[in-house]
């Protein structure tokens, strides 16, 4: 028997509205508590809560910038003269995505998703490490470096393994009594909340078998383990898209070209806009402010939302449409899916969700960064307490 294991749970977008008015986790998590989220998507929502950083501090942000000096696509550029027919199809976009991320040895996530093989070069991807290993971090540390530091045993899920591999893998190093800190992060209720939306009757399922394997996992763990300081939390929400908004269209019918005039990355929420010549900015904007469905992000409120990069490497023009439209087509994809999130952190449905066993969440606990304090106070306790026992 060891004294202590916290374990921290990440399922992606079960969102605050998600649980809400449903069970979820009562039985053994039953202190809840509504977290903030970080604007921009999992690729820097993730990262926040791993090094408890915000994104102009760690610069894990939008996946894919403009950056051809350093575009590492430029083989890429041939395949503009196949027919879309293919280029298009998921699965070759699925095939070539795996292929280009061993070619380029990208460690992180890596998808090609809808960028048009005509302006990849154009770009340069920004998440070329993996946010889950030690040196993650396109800037700073995460928990794993200082996991690695303090030379504290742990367990992280590998990505490259299914939800059930992982649950498996820890139950057995659980069993062993090998670590003394575990990070889990089930990805399907996300995948599922894209395709049937936040309304359906599977979403509910999906958490009763959450439930089921957490339990198996805390069965597994109070063997071997006097005290269990469990978390499960969310990385973000979820809205439903009722509106879809063809903003690509009304920039193409400007007399500007894409790539000598200005250059953008049309997000599943964002257009993020670089300017290249003088005046291509005026015409851009004019459109912008004419689209009900969103509007052009200002600096203060950048700022506030700790988004604002002094290099604008994410983009010089930061275009956000409301909770519950889509861009379609976007560079994420060319059809329309059930939901999305990337909406403004304030809108109701991005909000993140905390639930846990210990009788109190800290006041300063309110964003979804904040949860690197629970990891790290957690985890140097558990190595103080656990040394030597097992
Ligand atoms: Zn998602």
């Amino acid at each position: 028997m060891k004294p202590l294991l916290p374990l921290f749970i990440m399922v992606d977008a079960c969102g605050w509205e998600i649980i809400r008015n449903d069970p979820f986790g009562k039985d053994f998590a039953p202190n809840r508590k509504r977290l903030e989220s970080v604007f921009g998507y999992s690729s820097t929502c993730v990262p926040s809560i791993l090094s408890g950083r915000w994104p102009v501090e760690h610069r894990n942000w939008c996946y894919f910038v403009y950056d051809p000096a350093n575009s590492p696509f430029r083989s890429l550029k041939i395949l503009r003269w196949l027919p879309t027919a293919i280029t298009s199809r998921r699965i070759f976009r699925r095939w070539l995505t795996k292929f280009v991320k061993v070619q380029l040895k990208f460690r992180g996530y890596f998808d090609l998703y809808n960028i048009p093989f005509r302006h990849i070069s154009l770009f340069d991807f920004t998440e070329k490490k993996s946010p889950l290993k030690p040196k993650g971090m396109n800037r700073g540390t995460n928990i794993f470096d200082f996991l690695e530091e303090k030379k504290i045993p742990y367990f992280v899920s590998d990505p490259a393994r299914t939800e059930e591999q992982n649950r498996d893998e820890l139950i057995q190093r659980v069993g062993r009594e090998e670590i003394d800190f575990a990070f889990m992060y089930w990805a399907g209720l996300d995948g599922l909340l894209h395709m049937v939306g936040n309304q359906s009757p599977e979403v509910p399922a999906r958490l009763r078998i959450y439930e089921q394997w957490i339990g198996q996992l805390l069965a597994a763990a109070k063997g071997h383990y006097e005290e269990v300081r469990l978390y499960v939390f969310s990385d973000h929400g979820m809205a439903n898209c009722d509106e879809l908004l063809d903003l690509k269209s009304k920039i193409e019918a400007l007399p500007l070209k894409m790539g000598e005039d200005y250059a953008v990355v049309y997000d599943s929420t964002m257009a993020r806009f670089w300017f290249l010549r003088p005046g291509a900015r005026e015409p851009i904007t004019q459109v912008l402010q004419q689209v009900p469905q969103g509007r052009i992000l200002p600096d203060d409120e950048l700022e506030r939302m700790r988004a604002k990069f002094e290099d604008r490497y994410f983009g010089e023009l930061i275009f956000l449409v409301k909770e519950g439209v889509l861009i379609v087509p976007s560079h994420m994809g060319e059809r329309p899916i059930r939901a999305m999130h990337g909406y403004h952190p304030t809108d109701p449905h991005s909000y993140a969700s905390l639930l846990t066993n210990q009788a109190a969440i800290p006041e300063d606990v309110t964003a979804i960064p904040h949860i690197y304090r629970l990891m790290e106070r957690d985890a140097a306790l558990a190595r103080q307490r656990n040394q030597g026992k097992s």
